[in-house]
């Protein structure tokens, strides 16, 4: 029919993962179709994830900043918060990215179909936009990054308008006065810092006995006590067992060792986990196996069960992070074109960008001890880092973990502010097999962060005599 296409390389959602297989897919020589049922390129990261968060949490972080002078002599009103035009200028940043991607498609030749994508066939997928005839694709590789979205919970009554999720809360519709945030991991504290800072009274509730499970307890000890001291109430191994809509507000049942039996919220913020999108694109009309709870199975190529189909990002497994999803989208997009290429990638690096930020790469202490690893550590608190006591923090922590037998970086946790930008050294140091004498010996700049991790070497140096 008119309008109908072939594509050598179709990619499916245009996501972190699905516009950088789409770019390198077209670098290489390949004619592209690149569909994707949002208005704008980008997916969740750029339109309600990563970026749109961490405006936000910037925000945040000048408003805490200017409330936590006063000690040193430097004091400040509370802030005049004018929402609609945070809510612009966080807009406004995620559409200066948005936009820049559609101008980069254009440039590649990238041919860009609106509208949901499914297959009909093992070589065609087809498109349908809404109002207009539906336009069928064939292909000869796809690249499926169809991406994730959040997890919603039967007990509570999602059709409520006070009930929101990550792309409800990042609305920033109000702020609400008691806001109840239903999982203690990355993306609802993260969320629980913005509110906080805007004036929300926040209330936290994680199943698990400790904030962002997945981290060292030790790294997440810091942030903790902070939050402790700011936040309402932080209950933990605890859960939500129902919600009750109220005209005054969301009653919330808890069941846990601390928390009381109920209370009521005027918002609350269910973040979860998010779920696969396995189970939207009709795969089983290309052949492609996706497992019970949607993720679709593949090898390091990035291939799934049908060799010319790839799939990468948040639907094929853990950790959902767009850094991951890029990374793969280039291994597909290389494959798909006869390259030897595969994901081979020692460590994905972690973050949460709360204050203080928490940031890992590598084997936590945890895995080290339930895999029977046998392992060093190095460990500097920052509250001797001339640095940080500049910034007027002390909670932090640089902890490196070490091979034992070879003294090569196997693990680093680290906590305080900008903690996500300094694992990027730790994570090439993985990557390059470095070991504590190249850290200890590589000259850091001073007085800053960085430091902190060539001091954390020095410390496990320092535990050993059998060296040089
Ligand atoms: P997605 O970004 O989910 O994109 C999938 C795309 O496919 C979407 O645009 C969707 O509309 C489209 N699509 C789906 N199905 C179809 C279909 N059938 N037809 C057409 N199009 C379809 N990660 C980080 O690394 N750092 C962070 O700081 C960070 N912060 C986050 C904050 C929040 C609030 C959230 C929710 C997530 C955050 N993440 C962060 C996670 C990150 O956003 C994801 O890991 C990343 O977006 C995954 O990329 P992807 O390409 O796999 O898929």
């Amino acid at each position: 029919a008119k309008g109908d296409h072939h594509a050598e390389v179709l990619v499916l959602g245009a996501g972190p993962g699905g516009y950088t297989a789409a770019f390198r897919a077209a670098d290489l020589g390949r004619k592209v179709v690149l569909v994707e049922r949002w208005s704008s390129l980008g997916g969740v990261c750029l339109n309600v994830g990563c970026i749109p968060s961490k405006a936000l949490l910037h925000a945040a972080k000048v408003i805490e900043e200017t409330q936590e002078m006063g000690h040193a002599g430097l004091r400040f009103g509370r802030p005049e918060i004018d929402l609609d035009r945070l809510r612009d200028w966080k807009d406004g940043v995620v559409k200066r990215l948005t936009g820049g991607l559609a101008g980069l498609a254009k440039q590649r030749k990238v041919s860009v179909v609106s509208g949901t994508g499914k297959f009909t066939a093992p070589n065609q997928v087809t498109v349908n936009g809404g109002d207009t005839t539906p336009v069928t694709v064939s292909f000869d590789s796809a690249i499926i990054a169809a991406g994730s979205e959040p997890v919603t919970l039967p007990f509570i009554p999602h059709d409520d308008p006070r009930v929101i999720d990550s792309t409800g809360a990042l609305d920033l519709q109000d702020v609400p006065k008691r806001l109840l945030v239903i999982g203690g991991g990355i993306i609802g504290l993260e969320m629980a810092t913005v509110y906080h800072a805007l004036g929300s009274a926040v209330t936290v509730v994680e199943l698990m006995d400790q904030l962002i499970p997945g981290a060292d307890r030790d790294l997440v000890t810091p942030l903790g006590k902070r939050l402790e001291k700011r936040y309402e109430a932080i209950h933990l191994k605890t859960r939500v067992t129902k919600v009750e809509p109220t005209p005054d507000g969301l009653v919330a049942h808890f069941e846990g060792a601390k928390a009381p039996p109920s209370a009521s919220f005027d918002r609350i913020l269910v973040a979860v986990g998010r779920r696969p999108n396995g189970r939207g694109i009709a795969a089983e009309a290309a052949g492609v196996a996706v497992d019970e709870r949607g993720f679709v199975p593949v090898d390091r190529q990035m291939r799934t069960n049908v060799p010319h189909i790839f799939a990468i990002g948040d639907i094929v497994g853990q950790p959902m992070l767009a850094h991951k999803a890029t990374h793969e989208g280039r291994v597909a997009a290389e494959a798909a074109a006869g390259r030897n290429s595969h994901f081979d990638a020692k460590v994905i690096p972690s973050v949460a960008y709360t204050d203080p930020e928490i940031a890992w790469a590598g084997l936590t202490e945890t895995e080290c001890k339930a895999k029977g690893i046998p392992y060093g550590k190095g460990v500097f608190p920052w509250a001797a880092s001339g640095r940080s006591l500049s910034l007027g923090r002390d909670e932090g922590m640089t902890k490196l973990l070490f091979d034992e037998a070879t003294h090569r970086v196997i693990g680093c946790g680290i906590v305080g502010p900008n903690a996500g930008e300094l694992i990027a050294e730790a994570a090439l140091a993985i990557e390059m097999g470095a070991d504590a004498e190249d850290i200890g010996l590589t000259i850091h700049p001073h007085p800053t962060l960085s430091e902190t991790v060539a001091m954390a070497a020095e410390a496990f140096e320092g535990t050993i005599t059998d060296l040089y």
